[in-house]
């Protein structure tokens, strides 16, 4: 079911006008007001709850003196202000903020980095609000500045509502407090009107705000969990990195067991370092899809006589690249399955393709681009070509091509089928099998497989082979034939006779 989730802010504008200051200010008084003692983790974003009127609330005193919320009323604010963590979110068409606040000096007005941002917000297509910062500066003639800031705006589409537009524009300053009450009131505002919603009982979908190797924790993302709940132990994927979630830990160090909609929390427990951007729980291709790779591939090693999958991998860099090879080696831990022909980093080319092509091997493509020649060329030469974005799905597809070569008979070439369609007594205690070939051929060299309905029930050879009263060697398909096994092997009529080779 979905509910009404708290709005996720990002706050943008022009270099030292404000915008760190203004995230500070905002948490130190979060966590000011609550029980935590004012340390919090920088994990790239947190969360305050505020009262009707804009004020902060904490855990204890302010809800002691009965400032207690009169609706759920958390706001999410996203703590890596700049522009490139929001540009590489917008391109990778994650939308994570539902509200972006576009600080802007009054002494300065807006500058070069504050267009920048107003084009990033109207093609994200997000909310937008404007914090006029500094307007405890004195020497200023506010009324001016503010009329001036006004009409910068409006020439770039940004319409106040004494333009006639609705975007709220608020007066704030991050060093004394001022109005910063009043703008979390209008965050709300806005939030009430746009109704974001989320269903906390839906698998867990999210963004990476901020992402890091740390020495004693392994690889770390901070999320912002934009729809369902991401619980402790779950499996996650996020932008071909896997992992188990091993802890979640919110802005204030606290560990939880589950986030849901719009918390921002800190994932430990993942193979390796997401890009910030990454998006938490997508995969790109369906079940038919990969199964039709698997058959494929599996097509092709029975055809180049091979139980060994030779690949050839390219990857964007050399650290997935990396990740890539530990994780085939893993299959070649029993038995050699996998050979790597080659690994390098860089674009695919013709080469590649040509190289895998005279080895029998695929080709595998980790976030690189494969130019449309290139899969025409891999189409003549007949050499399957696999591009994943994720990791975790280019392992489950090899793993399931390993698991299906393991099976008995996947790696079999089946020569041909007969089916029994009588059976002669024959001396004291042997049978002939009175048989029609169905398909292919069958000759008495190879071994055969007697089947009844579903089962096997084994394995054996043929050591006579008649049509009509002579001996021959091989009988084709629509052939009538008599067989003989060595060693023998309880057969009936109705059974099917499979003639094959294992590679
Ligand atoms: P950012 O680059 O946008 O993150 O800007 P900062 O938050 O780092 O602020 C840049 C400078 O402006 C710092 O020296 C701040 O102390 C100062 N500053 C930020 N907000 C205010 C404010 O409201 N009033 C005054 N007087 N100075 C401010």
């Amino acid at each position: 079911m979905e509910q009404k989730r708290p709005p996720i802010i990002t706050i943008l504008g022009h270099v030292d006008h404000g915008k760190t200051s203004l995230l500070d200010f905002i948490r130190k008084e979060a966590v000011a007001a609550s029980e935590h003692g004012g340390i919090t983790q920088a994990i790239g974003a947190y969360q305050i709850e505020v009262g009707d009127g804009g004020q902060v609330i904490g855990d204890s005193e302010d809800k002691k003196n009965n400032l207690k919320p009169t609706t759920n009323n958390l706001i999410t604010f996203i703590d890596t202000p700049g522009h490139a963590a929001f540009e590489k979110m917008r391109s990778r068409g994650a939308k994570v903020a539902d509200i972006a606040v576009l600080v802007v000096a009054i002494d300065d007005g807006l500058m070069p980095q504050t267009i920048e941002a107003i084009k990033h917000i109207l093609a994200a297509k997000v909310a937008m609000i404007v914090a006029v910062n500094k307007i405890d500066l004195p020497g200023i003639n506010k009324v001016a500045q503010m009329e001036k800031i006004k009409k910068q705006l409006s020439d770039r589409e940004v319409l106040v509502e004494e333009y006639g537009g609705d975007v709220p524009i608020v007066e704030v300053s991050a060093k004394t407090g001022l109005g910063v009450d009043k703008l979390l009131e209008i965050i709300q505002l806005v939030a009430e009107v746009n109704e974001f919603k989320g269903d906390p009982s839906a698998p867990a979908t999210g963004v990476v705000v901020e992402s890091k190797l740390d020495k004693n924790k392994g690889p770390i993302a901070t999320v912002i969990i934009q729809n369902g709940t991401l619980k402790k132990g779950e499996a996650v994927v996020i932008g071909g990195v896997i992992g188990k979630v091993r802890g979640l830990i919110d802005y204030l160090g606290k560990q939880l067991d589950s986030a849901g909609p719009s918390t921002p929390i800190e994932i430990l427990g993942l193979e390796g370092v997401p890009d910030v951007g990454a998006e938490l729980g997508k995969t790109t291709s369906t079940k038919e899809e990969k199964k039709a790779v698997v058959t494929s591939i599996l097509d092709r090693l029975k055809k180049d006589d091979t139980s060994v999958l030779k690949v050839v991998i390219r990857a964007d860099v050399a650290g997935s690249l990396e990740a890539i090879e530990d994780a085939l080696e893993k299959f070649n831990e029993e038995a050699e399955h996998i050979k790597i022909i080659a690994a390098t980093t860089g674009d695919l080319t013709e080469n590649d393709v040509k190289l895998a092509s005279s080895t029998g091997a695929i080709v595998v493509g980790f976030n690189v681009k494969v130019l449309n020649q290139i899969l025409k060329i891999a189409e003549t030469e007949g050499v399957l070509l696999r591009s994943y974005n994720i990791i975790y799905e280019l392992i489950e597809e090899i793993d399931a091509v390993v698991e299906e070569m393991l099976k008995v008979g996947a790696l079999e070439e089946i020569y041909g089928t007969a089916q029994i369609i009588a059976e002669f007594p024959y001396g004291k205690n042997e049978k002939i099998a009175g048989c029609k070939v169905l398909d292919g051929f069958i000759t008495k060299g190879p071994k055969v497989k007697i089947i009844r309905g579903e089962e096997i029930i084994g394995e054996t050879k043929i050591k006579s082979l008649k049509k009509v009263k002579d001996e021959v060697t091989r009988v084709e398909k629509s052939d009538e034939c008599g067989m003989m096994f060595e060693p023998k092997i309880d057969f009936a009529a109705g059974d099917l006779i499979q003639s094959f080779r294992t590679i």
